[in-house]
């Protein structure tokens, strides 16, 4: 068993109501709920953290939005950790901008809490109301200062490209909110339409920008927040150096950590695993379902290409003791022509245009081990 320390995710699944476009498992609930998921959570960390006796150098509290259940419930969360949490554990927290005051942030604070992720998608406000959102670009300002004003000097912004009516324009806007907001990190995901959604059945009457628009958008948002300073190290990725997300790292590095609550995943000790959708079955005490083997040299080189840093020689052969098989990298010398990705004797990575087409590059690649 390996004593390195691992991370934690605990996902939350509740949010003050569900935006049109989102698929991630969350409810609505009331308080009685959230204490009741809220205990769970505390039972099965309590009984994992003991089985597993291992420390934990980030945490990483996801949803739905984790805000909504106040900072007493995460803190209590986070108290039992305690033990276990290295000096200097990463510690997550996401929220949105909307239901969040300066109580909120300092009791996160106090408990623990080193970094916000706050869903902002974008600063222009008819784009906010057209996913759904609550809260106001002002909102989102004020958000921000009350947690820089809570000791937190890490904060993270999610935006979202491809939003139906969003330019050029008012993708620059946004970015231009992130710069001035002197954030540290920058998330920027293509919305993608998924079935069981409201927007997936009223996609027909959206303004959604085209499949060539989407791109566009992906590459100017690349563009615009590297020359910002926020420089890409992963698909969706951007921060500032050093301040890179070390929970999200671990899932693309193919490292160890333990996911608690309905949805989370895991990977521990060669194996992957998850608990069910299913708030019920979570606060009733359900085991966790089998997912397989983990970290075979096919996902290790598939999470390896979603990094800039790409993947290396050095890395492919500390972790299985053998070179990246030579089809691999004739292979990717193909993609390399088209401008989709670079190889050098020691890396192959994929170029902002690449990271657009990566799922089908990347199933290309591993056709050939
Ligand atoms: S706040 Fe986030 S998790 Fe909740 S419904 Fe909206 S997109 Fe989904």
């Amino acid at each position: 068993m390996s004593n390195n320390p691992i991370g934690v995710y605990i996902h939350i699944p509740f949010c003050a109501s569900k935006c049109p476009y989102c698929d991630f498992y969350s409810i609505t609930a009331d308080e009685g709920l959230y204490d009741q998921y809220t205990n769970a959570v505390n039972k099965s960390i309590e009984s994992w953290l003991a089985k597993l006796q291992r420390n934990v150098d980030t945490v990483y509290f996801g949803g739905g939005t984790p805000s909504v259940i106040g900072a007493g419930r995460l803190g209590s969360v986070l108290s039992l950790l305690n033990g276990y949490i290295t000096e200097d554990a990463e510690i997550t927290v996401e929220c949105n901008p909307s239901g969040v005051d300066r109580e909120f942030f300092e009791g996160i604070r106090r408990a623990g809490a080193n970094r916000i992720s706050m869903g902002l998608q974008s600063a222009v406000d008819s784009e906010r109301r057209a996913l759904g959102r609550r809260a106001g670009i002002k909102d989102a300002a004020n958000a921000i200062e009350l947690a820089r004003q809570s000791g937190f000097s890490n904060i993270s912004l999610d935006l979202m490209l491809g939003i139906p009516g969003q330019t050029q324009k008012s993708l620059g806007e946004s970015v231009d909110f992130c710069v001035k907001s002197n954030v540290t990190h920058v998330s920027a995901y293509i919305l993608k339409i998924e079935e069981n959604t409201p927007f997936f059945s009223m996609q027909s009457t959206l303004a959604l920008p085209g499949e060539d628009e989407q791109c566009e958008l992906y590459l100017t948002a690349c563009d615009a927040l590297n020359t910002a300073g926020y420089k890409q190290y992963e698909i969706s990725n951007f921060s500032i150096r050093g301040l890179e997300s070390r929970h999200n790292l671990k899932y693309w590095r193919c490292e160890e950590y333990l996911g608690v609550g309905c949805s989370a995943h895991s990977h521990i000790d060669g194996k992957r695993f998850y608990y069910n959708r299913d708030i019920s079955s979570f606060i009733n005490g359900c085991a966790p379902v089998d997912d397989g083997y983990a970290g075979s040299a096919e996902e290790y080189i598939m999470l390896a290409l979603r990094l800039t840093q790409g993947l290396t020689q050095a890395g492919f052969e500390s972790r299985f003791g053998r070179e990246i098989p030579r089809k691999i990298v004739e292979k990717a010398k193909e993609f390399e022509s088209f401008g989709l990705a670079v190889c050098d004797e020691n890396t192959i990575w994929l170029t902002a245009r690449g990271f657009l087409v990566s799922n089908s590059i990347i199933t290309e690649l591993l056709m050939c081990m």
